[in-house]
């Protein structure tokens, strides 16, 4: 008899989707958010909403280059600083559900706002939060809750911005102090300008391998003194940004900066996990803030598409621009159910949802471009004056697209992630097939599949009946997608990490079935509640979206076999080699 191992699936919902498996109990029920919870999020985002109106004049601090020192500590009074941070710590304890629902109201009122609150506790303070002794916390969350300590998230570097493990900085041990000195620079910091407590990460030297130098890395809590200051510590000026122009971005350089052994933060060597944990867990919330911006759009587009006529017709009356708003809604509802769900298995206590939060970020930053891009097209020649809200709109939400991970690099990070388990496994395959009886009764089930052929897709059975064409649909193409994946690992075998136009259309495949998984799931506990009839815009919805996304998949998976991957080599080889457009018609 044998026995089916199922562990990594059951730990992560989208590491399963590449063993064609769909663990129905993390996609159902839908997660409900409980009363007391709706509750306390509604009161404070009141009380948020009638701060901003009171104290945050967004177009001056875009303006000015400038978010008011006053304003900062006024968040801290309100509160603002501490959603994230335990009850005991005199936080309020948020769950990762309410947490994203308040980055949902802050984004659109104020960007600048929301990158000072989420520098502060989406990164700055989150490598305490999740490795630091319960010594660390009891010194410096309180602090922390209050904004009497401001925090920062220092790892870029000028020479290591995606491939963040080349960083530089040092920092050597000093037994005589028991300190260790802090020596390098950070490059664009968040809060740099007034942050009092940086997570800063750096190398502790040793005589590792290249390939090892990771396991240097180490991350310390640097805390500045009451006025500010440190001795080794240098703020750079402000960047001149695009967007975001109240949000403080500055170098930090470290010059003999000295720090006391004790504010190394989790375990020596261990710093690196602690940075990508830390950027793993933040990123839900920035697919959470694309949900409020989209909404904005939305209303922004209906109000200027319903009031303005041409041809003696309401534009809102054209196709084209009725396209434009279903586009706009049905994928902005896609996006909120990615990001409830994600949030839902945070609060359920599931650790690995790197893959989810990654699929929020991609997909709702470039949801958020897009949706401001269509809102500005809808309000014509209105659209590109500055006194409408649209052109600081793109400019502050580009950079989404960029921090916290590329999307490229978050791309490729969706599928060798996805991949890495099934690498393993396919060994365990191998060898089964080796000595078949001595292995097969502890295969996982990813092994059994592949043993017996083809990768049998898994249906989404708890889908309401009304939507089982989408739900087959799912199924099927979760199996074709397992199989693809496969196919594709053992044809590149290790070279496979270099094959990123694959990965490109691996990424879009699995964001689109997670996106079609979390609406899916979501509609179906709608008709649970209130029935088909009341549920009906949201069927539609699901309808329209599984549609559209099956064309992209379909387009994506038949590209993996069919391309013109060698032409789009040799294209961008030619213009590389002439150093830019190389046919102009004149020349
Ligand atoms: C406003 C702002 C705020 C920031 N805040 C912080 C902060 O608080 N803390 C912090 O530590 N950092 C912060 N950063 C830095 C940010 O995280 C980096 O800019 C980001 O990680 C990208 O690094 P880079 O700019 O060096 O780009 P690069 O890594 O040089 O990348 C350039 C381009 O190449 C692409 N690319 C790189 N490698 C690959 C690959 N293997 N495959 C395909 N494409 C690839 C990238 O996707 C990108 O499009 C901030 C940056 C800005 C602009």
């Amino acid at each position: 008899m044998s026995t089916v191992k199922t562990e990594t699936e059951v730990h992560s919902l989208l590491k399963a989707l590449y063993q064609g498996h769909i663990e129905e109990s993390l996609i159902f029920p839908f997660p409900e958010i409980p009363a007391d919870t709706k509750e306390t999020v509604a009161a404070f985002s009141d009380a948020y909403r009638d701060f901003d109106a009171a104290n945050i004049d967004s177009e001056k601090i875009d303006h000015d280059h400038f978010f008011p020192r006053e304003v900062v500590k006024g968040l801290g009074d309100l509160g603002a600083f501490g959603m994230t941070i335990p009850e005991e710590y005199g936080g309020s304890g948020f769950s990762a559900a309410a947490y994203c629902k308040m980055m949902e109201v802050i984004g659109p009122l104020d960007a600048s706002a929301s990158i000072v609150i989420g520098g502060h506790q989406s990164i700055g303070l989150k490598p305490l939060l999740l490795f630091g002794t319960a010594e660390q916390k009891k010194k410096w969350l309180p602090d922390l809750a209050t904004g009497r300590l401001v925090a920062a998230f220092a790892l870029t570097e000028p020479e290591a911005g995606s491939d963040a493990a080349s960083l530089k900085a040092t920092a050597v041990y000093d037994p005589t102090t028991n300190e260790y000195v802090l020596n390098g620079t950070k490059q664009w910091i968040s809060n740099g300008g007034f942050a009092s407590f940086f997570s800063v990460f750096a190398r502790v030297p040793s005589a590792a391998k290249e390939s090892d130098q990771h396991k240097e890395i180490c991350c310390f809590a640097v805390v500045t003194k009451e006025d500010g200051t440190l001795p080794g510590l240098i703020r750079g000026p402000e960047e001149k940004k695009l967007g975001l122009c109240g949000s403080s971005t500055c170098q930090i350089i470290f010059e003999n900066c000295r720090v006391p052994a004790s504010h190394m933060i989790g375990e020596k060597g261990h710093g690196f996990k602690v940075a990508v944990e830390t950027l793993n867990t933040g990123r839900t919330s920035l697919g959470a803030g694309a949900v409020g911006g989209s909404k904005m759009m939305i209303a922004l587009a209906t109000q200027h598409a319903t009031q303005r006529k041409q041809f003696k017709t309401r534009i809102a009356d054209f196709e084209m621009i009725r396209h434009k708003i279903a586009r706009m809604t049905a994928k902005t509802y896609a996006l909120e159910s990615m990001v409830y769900l994600t949030a839902g298995l945070i609060d359920r206590g599931i650790t690995d949802y790197s893959l989810e939060g990654a699929c929020c970020k991609v997909f709702g930053t470039e949801l958020l471009w897009s949706n401001i891009n269509e809102a500005l097209q809808i309000a014509g020649g209105n659209g590109f004056m500055n006194e409408y809200p649209y052109g600081r709109a793109l400019r502050d939400s580009r950079i989404n697209m960029i921090f916290e991970g590329t999307n490229e690099i978050l791309r490729l990070y969706m599928v060798l992630a996805g991949m890495k388990d099934l690498g393993d496994q396919l060994k365990e395959v191998q060898t089964a097939l080796k000595s078949p009886l001595a292995q097969r009764g502890v295969l996982t089930e990813y092994a059994h599949k592949r043993i017996k052929g083809v990768l049998t897709h898994d249906k989404l059975e708890r889908v309401h009946p009304v939507l089982a064409p989408e739900a087959d649909q799912v199924g099927h193409y979760a199996g074709v997608f397992a199989n693809a994946v496969d196919t594709l690992l053992r044809k590149h075998g290790k070279k496979i990490v270099d094959r990123e136009y694959q990965h490109e259309r691996i990424a879009d495949v699995l964001i689109d079935l997670f996106a079609q998984i979390a609406t899916l799931s979501r509609v179906t506990s709608s008709i649970a509640k209130k029935g088909e009839e009341a549920a009906a815009g949201e069927i539609e919805i699901a309808r329209w979206f599984c549609f559209h996304a099956k064309h992209r998949m379909v387009g994506n998976l038949k590209a993996l076999e069919k391309n013109r991957d060698r032409e789009t080599s040799a294209i961008a080889d030619r213009v590389y080699e002439a150093g830019g457009y190389p046919y102009d018609l004149w020349a």
